[in-house]
């Protein structure tokens, strides 16, 4: 997808590569090791979206790594990384972009508990706007983003929001386009991809990987 100047790849999973003057790669998950990271995004320990073996394939001397605090300990053999601590509220510069740190966490199950500070992400790049909404339900600091271009949702269920709950989220943020995600590997199917489409009321798309 090319929204402005920036394009945005689905990598599988939660994982993204965003590209512009510079790469950044969210929650990198079975990724090819083709092409280095000058800023890598992660939303939070569970082995799925902070893989270590995905991140060591992509790093480079000086790669800019956004991390949870917990998550620490798991990049410590990880040399000449960049590494940043972040929690929700915070906000970061780097290379260009502002990245935003926003709350991701569970309502109605135990998987993502809000007192884990565990993230999504609004990165801010050549005039665009991109949340990656980690793994999380419908909450309410949502219903505050504003002016979102492109927003990432999960929809698989189970661990995160389902395909209904993630429309809701959606028609509450009004991005320009919303994208599912964390379906097709370890949760969830192209069906609550499908099923997210049908039940918003902003335009999505289904990327392909
Ligand atoms: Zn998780
Ligand atoms: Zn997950």
């Amino acid at each position: 997808m090319l929204i402005g100047n920036v394009k945005i790849n689905w990598l599988g999973h939660s994982s993204f590569k965003i590209t512009n003057k510079k790469v950044i790669y969210i929650d990198p998950y079975n990724v090819p090791p083709e092409e280095k990271a000058d800023i890598i995004l992660i939303t939070h320990s569970h082995s799925d979206h902070c893989s270590v073996e995905d991140i060591k394939g992509i790093v480079r001397d000086g790669t800019i790594i956004l991390i949870p605090p917990d998550c620490q300990s798991k990049l410590s053999d990880i040399q000449g990384i960049d590494v940043h601590l972040v929690k929700p509220g915070k906000k970061i510069g780097a290379l260009g972009t502002i990245i935003e740190a926003v709350p991701a966490y569970n309502i109605n199950k135990n998987f993502h508990e809000k007192a884990n500070e565990w993230i999504g992400y609004i990165i801010n790049i050549d005039g665009k706007r991109i949340y990656h909404a980690g793994d999380t339900d419908f909450i309410p600091e949502m219903k505050k983003l504003k002016e979102i271009d492109v927003a990432l949702l999960p929809v698989g269920g189970k661990y995160t929001m389902d395909a209904a709950e993630a429309a809701k989220a959606a028609n509450a943020i009004k991005p320009k386009v919303a994208v599912p995600m964390h379906y097709g590997s370890i949760v969830g199917s192209k069906e609550d991809a499908k099923k997210f489409k049908k039940l918003c009321n902003v335009e999505v798309e289904i990327m392909e990987h």
